[in-house]
């Protein structure tokens, strides 16, 4: 069965109505909440400005990113949604990889397609509209690098958690780059990961 990119945005639409009284949305088994991305960008490229913008802050940022992807997909994936809306459709490993990036989608981190996949070594992801390189824009104008450091990190974790060892020993082991960015002027953003190699 081909993964229906719309049922899982639709089951993740449909879940993300219900809140807690503090606006917590519990989903997929994970814990979300929606964020002004201007607050977002405001936090990290400031953090980033104001640690001298010599990469310290961009690795901590990508980091953190990856991290989270991490601990949020395995989340995803040990959930009852994902038994009985998403796991009809998976019929390889690499499934895995094509419907977290659906719930991504859902979830309102970007436009993000899967360009290539090649299983255990390589996984591009493109995307057009990524609201670090939008923010980035805005604020800062055009940049000398990539901005998008949350999908980058992200990018790093899907390959983690379905290449890497198991939960919880996997992350880190695989490396995202950012090869083109909005940000810089380029019509999209890519990202590549591969096994980290130090
Ligand atoms: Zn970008």
């Amino acid at each position: 069965m081909a993964i229906d990119t719309d049922k899982i945005v639709h089951a993740v639409m449909h879940g993300s109505r219900i809140r807690e009284e503090k606006g917590i949305i519990p989903l997929f088994g994970v814990y979300l909440s929606m964020i002004s991305v201007q607050y977002y960008n405001g936090i990290s490229f400031g953090f980033e400005k104001a640690t001298g913008n010599d990469g310290f802050a961009e690795n901590l940022l990508v980091e953190a990113g990856q991290e989270c992807g991490y601990a949020t997909f395995q989340g995803v994936r040990s959930s009852w949604e994902w038994e009985e809306v998403v796991k009809p459709m998976i019929e390889d490993i690499e499934d895995q990889i094509h419907c977290f990036v659906s719930i991504a989608i859902a979830f309102g981190w970007g436009d993000l397609t899967v360009q290539e996949l090649v299983p255990g070594k390589k996984l591009v992801i493109r995307a057009t509209d990524l609201y670090e390189a939008k923010g980035y824009l805005d604020v800062y104008g055009k940049a000398d690098s990539g901005k998008c450091y949350m999908v980058r990190g992200v990018t790093g974790a899907l390959m983690d958690l379905v290449y890497g060892d198991d939960y919880p020993e996997g992350c880190f082991q695989y490396t995202a780059v950012e090869t083109s960015c909005v940000a810089k002027g380029d019509p999209y953003c890519e990202f590549i990961a591969q096994r980290t190699t130090s």
